[in-house]
């Protein structure tokens, strides 16, 4: 990589910024005279750019780290030249959140941002250059620094009356509607106090995961799903999004009432609020520490100073186990007559200090971008880099999700880039740091199929090939179909379904049920006789497969085993109601249904009125797929109760064969989908294979149909006896 970069006379500052060269290129174009003023401007006009991507829609240009970078570029050059601190620089005033969909209310309190320190020693030097300032002894409580939007929650004589956004820590959204859709949210106060409760609204890593995966554009990260799920107009859809809350602050009308943090935080602990108990104090003596920190009856760690640098670095290493998401952590002063001593800057309180997480990084160069047709047809950008260590892992491929990421990051081939894993996980390309003078500007991705060359089409922010025959999709259905989120066929792999694809025997999901194995695969090299039994039994094995893993392995988008089991715990639960739903186009049904948003219940309804999906399903139907959900209803005679009952062969009476060992299930017995040797009996029907003979090996007892019925009929007809008897 080159040393220096040079803008070119037309390229603009912010643009030269954003590719890493601030400085050195401003220096070049510019007198010693003229050069902070005219960089200090630029660097106020990219960061309020910034900003207002971030807070207001959510959707940063940048990575933390970059927009960091240049803050503390900025502070620093305001520390050197004080004459260029101008009051609408970002490091003078809290950046504003502020939205005009919502009306606008004043704070009562200074709901201000934090100081920053990025190591345990300038947290140290902080906290001593604090104790010196006040002449004392301090305890100091840490706290994690959690990675949501902040809200101050106002309470009146006990009441929720207002839930503010943080705004420009002046003034405020009133954004109550929304809030009160959090669940841990108090609306009444167990006394009628009135108070100011600050707190971080934030969404919990797993619900991140399944949301994000229904979103056109997914989202970054959880902090910027869960701020602009609480900027939503209809608090209805926020409702949908599993939103939580820790406070960690409480400002009383009636001052005086709470002297300390700690208390401060058990009180609010009492009125119901979730405080986050992973919280550490430390004093100067860890005897005196631990007996504040019981007194507060507060969870948590206690130790001495000495312990709070080993104790930030065991808490980093946690940072990935925790259900949410953390950016750093908080230090703040404990007492509150110190807080009012020290008071606050614009910006920030000077009685705390955020210790910020770097974010791991590394630069690479784009050696090339692929695109991959998944098997809903969407064609997703891949950029292939060259192999990179970042935070442990080797990173090569990076998904670019859509062409408007690509343009937004101006992205060429040969380009060098600055690649991260966002929360520590998601490798993402954050930024270009050197653009490739040869690689013919940014890349546009083709506007045909790369496997079946068929015209692509546009839907919303995405790419599409609409041609459902198209090789890559029928892969990627069959691949869904028979892997872990589908029905797990044992014995049936990605390998085994490329090759039955290629042999021109599997077109569609129906056609694994139908293949003859033994025929087709006798002379393939690869697949012995046991494998091919083996197959079979999968196959087989997975006709047992329940109504709601059937749903979810048909690969409808956005209904993954979360959706599915939403859609029968709301009653929708055989395909024929599901079918009737789509039938009348009947959207609403769907919606009313809380945690389905509108834009997955138009996916769901158009893809079952899809003639293709329609005709899959009527085929695995008639294999003997379950297409309805059974409540297991428990008989008051529990006579199978010890036996372990296995399925094989196809009945007359039980299809799908499921049915025969819900029976078996209902009267106390239990069933397995093997035959080990702890099964006792084995329902065998026509045509049972390897299991039937398995069976006769291992002396276990096999039963046909007829006999099976008859072992039902005796006991209902038990059942209808004592039902005479009883009234
Ligand atoms: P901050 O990172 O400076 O932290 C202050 C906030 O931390 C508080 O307002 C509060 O909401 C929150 N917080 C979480 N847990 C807390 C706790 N236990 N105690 C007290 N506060 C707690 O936040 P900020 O001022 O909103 O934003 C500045 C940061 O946001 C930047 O450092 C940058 O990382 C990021 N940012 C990024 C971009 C971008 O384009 N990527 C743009 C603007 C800001």
């Amino acid at each position: 990589m080159k040393d220096t970069m040079y803008c070119s006379q037309e390229q603009s500052i912010p643009r030269c910024l954003k590719q890493g060269g601030a400085t050195r290129t401003i220096k070049a174009m510019s007198t010693q005279e003229e050069l902070p003023l005219k960089e200090v401007r630029s660097l106020i006009e990219t960061l309020s750019q910034y900003q207002r991507a971030y807070y207001v829609d959510s959707r940063p240009l940048v990575s933390d780290s970059e927009y960091d970078r240049l803050f503390d570029r900025l502070s620093s050059l305001e520390a050197q030249y004080p004459s260029l601190r101008f009051p609408d620089s970002p490091t003078q005033r809290v950046g504003s959140d502020l939205d005009a969909s919502f009306p606008e209310v004043k704070h009562t309190i200074p709901v201000l941002s934090l100081d920053k320190a990025y190591s345990a020693e300038e947290l140290l030097t902080w906290i001593e250059r604090t104790e010196n300032k006040v002449s004392r002894d301090l305890g100091i409580v840490i706290e994690e620094k959690i990675d949501g939007i902040s809200i101050v929650l106002y309470y009146e004589d006990g009441l929720l009356v207002r839930g503010v956004t943080r705004g420009n820590g002046l003034i405020g959204n009133d954004v109550t509607a929304n809030v009160k859709t959090i669940a841990s949210i108090p609306l009444r106060l167990p006394e009628p106090a009135t108070l100011a409760v600050r707190g971080e609204v934030y969404l919990p890593k797993e619900s991140f995961a399944a949301l994000n995966e229904t979103m056109e554009t997914p989202y970054a990260n959880p902090r910027n799903l869960a701020a602009g799920t609480i900027r939503r107009i209809k608090s209805s859809e926020v409702a949908k999004v599993p939103l939580q809350i820790f406070v960690y602050e409480g400002f009383w009308e009636e001052q005086g009432q709470y002297t300390d943090h700690l208390s401060i935080l058990s009180k609010l602990a009492s009125y119901g609020f979730t405080i986050n108990e992973n919280l550490a104090y430390f004093a100067s003596d860890e005897a005196k520490a631990k007996e504040q920190l019981k007194k507060a009856k507060l969870k948590g760690y206690a130790a001495s100073f000495d312990s709070i640098a080993s104790y930030i670095e065991d808490h980093t290493q946690k940072r990935s186990s925790l259900g949410y998401e953390i950016d750093g952590m908080v230090a703040k002063v404990n007492e509150v007559r110190v807080r009012e001593q020290l008071g606050y800057t614009e910006h920030h309180p000077r009685w705390a200090l955020a210790y910020k997480f770097e974010s791991p990084q590394a630069q690479t160069v784009l050696l090339s971008i692929d695109l991959q047709v998944g098997r809903t047809g969407r064609v997703t950008p891949v950029a292939r880099v060259k192999p990179v260590q970042v935070a442990g892992s080797t990173i090569s491929n990076i998904t670019l999700h859509n062409q408007d990421y690509i343009n937004m990051l101006e992205l060429g081939i040969g380009d060098v880039v600055e690649i991260s894993r966002r929360g520590d996980v998601i490798p993402a390309v954050e930024r270009v740091i050197e653009k490739n003078e040869q690689s013919g500007g940014v890349y546009q991705m083709d506007r045909s199929c790369p496997v079946c060359k068929t015209a692509l089409i546009d839907k919303g922010a995405h790419t599409f090939c609409p041609n459902v025959q198209c090789p890559a999709q029928v892969q990627g259905r069959i691949e869904f179909f028979i892997g872990k989120d589908g029905l797990d066929i044992e014995n049936f792999g990605p390998e085994t379904a490329a090759t039955l694809i290629e042999l021109g025997v599997l077109h569609d999901t129906p056609d694994i049920y139908l293949i003859d194995y033994r025929k087709i695969l006798a002379d393939v090299p690869g697949f012995g006789e046991k494998k091919i039994r083996l197959i079979e039994e999968g196959v087989e094995k997975s006709k047992d497969c329940s109504f709601k893993q059937v749903l979810v392995s048909l690969g409808i988008p956005e209904l993954g085993k979360k959706g599915a089991q939403i859609l029968l715990s709301a009653g929708f639960d055989s395909m024929e109601k599901l079918l009737t739903l789509s039938d009348h186009d009947d959207v609403a049904s769907l919606i009313a249904i809380k945690q389905i948003g509108e834009k997955s219940a138009r996916l769901y309804i158009d893809a079952l009125n899809d003639p293709e999906m329609r005709e899959r399903i009527e085929k695995l139907k008639q294999i003997g797929l379950a297409m309805e959900e059974k409540g297991l209803e428990i008989s008051s005679d529990q006579s199978f109760s010890g036996q372990v009952w296995c399925v094989t062969g196809s009945f007359e009476h039980f299809n799908p064969r499921s049915a025969a060992m819900d029976e078996v299930e209902k009267r106390g017995g239990r069933t397995v989908s093997s035959i080990t040797g702890k099964t006792t009996h084995l329902l065998a029907g026509a045509g049972g294979g390897s299991k039937l003979q398995k069976a006769k090996e291992l002396g276990i007892v096999i039963v046909d149909e007829k006999t099976f019925l008859s072992l039902l009929g005796e006991q209902e007809k038990k059942e209808e006896r004592q039902g005479e008897f009883s009234f």
